[in-house]
């Protein structure tokens, strides 16, 4: 193997430690929840962590598909854990939550796809912890899309993301299970049925994209009506996934930041490090203050 692409400066992270990690850790070890913090390799878990962030994975932690880009193992899942839904509001309550994360591995083995126990979750975290807004970051469901998201939408997520994750040209080789458009339908089915949830989705910089199609991707991503973007740097999480293409500067996140304002998105993150769920919970009670 060709040793990996060093690093620029503005992507070193602190390592993680300290007395609120180990706690978090700790608690999602007791109450058997995967974290995506973990299983993807986040280069943020030091700092999400220490302040007690995290965003669940739910539905275990073995996916059925293999993006290239992904860390989270692929293979048949295990059963699905009926005290999941709970312990994630349990989560939620002992770390104080006022926004939670939550996502799953992609189940195209289940009949649903895993929509019920999105719903579920959302469910038991409304009962337990009726402040804490939520966000649900689902897998796009497949064929199984219409009804999944038609229920979920249902039991009335706050936010409703969904990762386009890469522009329509590398879907081939980086998101090979997903189509681009089936991913964009789905958020603008979400919008459809209830506008008042907000809907987010975001991509990765740095895997052969061009800036003409970035842009391409938020005027797609406005015609289906969603509301927030985040865009960060991919990192190659072993020498068996997609390289790293470029290395974006921070100054071209800047750049695509303010045209992504311009084409109307009320919420944007856009730096070499931003994640999904990076500061989504701050970015969103921002919104809602303002
Ligand atoms: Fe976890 Fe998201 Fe923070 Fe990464 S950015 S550590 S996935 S909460
Ligand atoms: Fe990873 Fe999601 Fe792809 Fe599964 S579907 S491999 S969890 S990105």
């Amino acid at each position: 193997q060709p040793p990996r692409a060093r690093k620029p400066d503005w992507i070193r992270v602190k390592a993680p430690g300290g007395t609120a990690f180990a706690e978090t850790k700790a608690l999602m070890r007791r109450l058997n929840l995967a974290t995506v913090c973990e299983e993807a390799a986040c280069p943020n878990i030091g700092e999400c962590w220490t302040k007690k962030h995290a965003t669940v994975m739910i539905l275990g932690d073995t996916c059925t598909r293999a993006c290239a880009f992904c860390n989270v193992k692929t293979g048949m899942p295990k059963a699905v854990d009926l005290s999941e839904p709970q312990h994630v509001a349990d989560a939620a309550a002992e770390l104080g939550l006022e926004h939670i994360v939550v996502t799953s591995v992609d189940r195209d083995d289940l009949p649903d796809g895993g929509a019920s126990q999105f719903v579920k979750v959302i469910e038991a975290l409304r009962r337990t912890t009726p402040k804490t807004t939520i966000e649900i970051l689902t897998p796009d469901f497949r064929n199984k899309a219409d009804a999944a998201v038609e229920s979920i939408v249902a039991a009335r997520p706050d936010v409703y993301n969904h990762n386009l994750e890469t522009v329509p040209r590398l879907y081939p080789t980086i998101r090979p299970g997903a189509r681009y458009y089936a991913s964009l339908r789905l958020l603008e089915q979400v919008k459809r049925l209830d506008p008042s949830i907000f809907t987010k989705s975001g991509m990765m910089m740095g895997l052969g994209e061009t800036r003409l199609e970035v842009h391409q991707v938020m005027d797609d991503m406005r015609s289906a009506g969603i509301d927030f973007l985040t865009l960060g740097q991919y990192l190659q999480p072993t020498p068996r996934h997609a390289k790293v293409d470029e290395f974006v500067t921070p100054q071209t996140f800047g750049a695509y930041a303010a045209i992504a304002r311009a084409k109307g998105f009320l919420l944007v993150a856009s730096s070499p490090l931003t994640r999904s769920s990076y500061h989504a919970g701050d970015d969103f009670a921002k919104l809602r203050t303002a």
